[in-house]
């Protein structure tokens, strides 16, 4: 069993990747490893935000480890929130109220669709490697749903009619920007097994 150290605090995230993480792979969140930190996500990319969480963590903990971030585009939005995602209504604001600022922003506007995209890094003996995944969709009307968190209630995926709030999480967990990312990581860590195999 190989332990995935994952940069977050985000409880709904941890579940999500265990939900597809293969039998071989343990992930193991921050406050499950005993490590207390908060950090921050000033950066004007996803790659820069997630890149500083998997340095500060690994750089802490002396440890190989993954973060990963995440945004919401929207096209009539021209892309926004995308990395303003957690605070598009403000630096302290909630979900509900992004999703109402959303929702408003978007009033008069037919063209609904929208991306979440997710971007790994991971730090592996001091090198760094990133893995994207996309779900396309669109913006619902209104929020609906209550599983899920952040802008769940009213993202609708491609080909599909519920909101990810609205369908069975395992639904999500098999569609997901994050999964999408997810699986190409556990790819490389796979192939990359392979191409050093442990010596008896
Ligand atoms: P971050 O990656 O934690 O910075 O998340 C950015 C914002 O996107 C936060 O407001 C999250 O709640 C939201 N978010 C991240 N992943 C998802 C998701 O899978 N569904 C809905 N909202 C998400």
């Amino acid at each position: 069993m190989t332990t995935l150290l994952f940069a977050t605090n985000n409880q709904h995230k941890i579940t999500e990747v265990q939900g597809v993480c293969p039998p071989e792979y343990n992930i193991l969140g921050l406050q499950s490893a005993g490590i207390i930190k908060d950090i921050p996500e000033p950066y004007d990319t996803l790659h820069q935000n997630a890149y500083t969480k998997c340095k500060t963590i690994a750089n802490l903990t002396g440890n190989d480890c993954f973060s990963e971030d995440t945004g919401l585009e929207v096209e009539v939005l021209n892309g926004a929130p995308g990395v303003k995602t957690a605070r598009y209504a403000g630096d302290s604001c909630s979900n509900t109220e992004n999703i109402k600022l959303i929702l408003r922003n978007m009033k008069n506007f037919e063209n609904r669709d929208a991306r979440f995209r997710t971007v790994i890094c991971l730090c592996q003996k001091d090198a760094y490697y990133y893995f994207e995944g996309v779900c396309e969709g669109r913006i619902n009307k209104n929020s609906v749903g209550e599983n899920g968190f952040g802008y769940d209630p009213i993202f609708v995926p491609k080909n599909y009619t519920l909101t990810f709030s609205e369908m069975d999480k395992s639904v999500k967990y098999s569609i997901s920007h994050r999964t999408l990312a997810f699986q190409q990581f556990i790819l490389f860590l796979q192939q990359k097994n392979l191409s050093n195999p442990p010596i008896n």
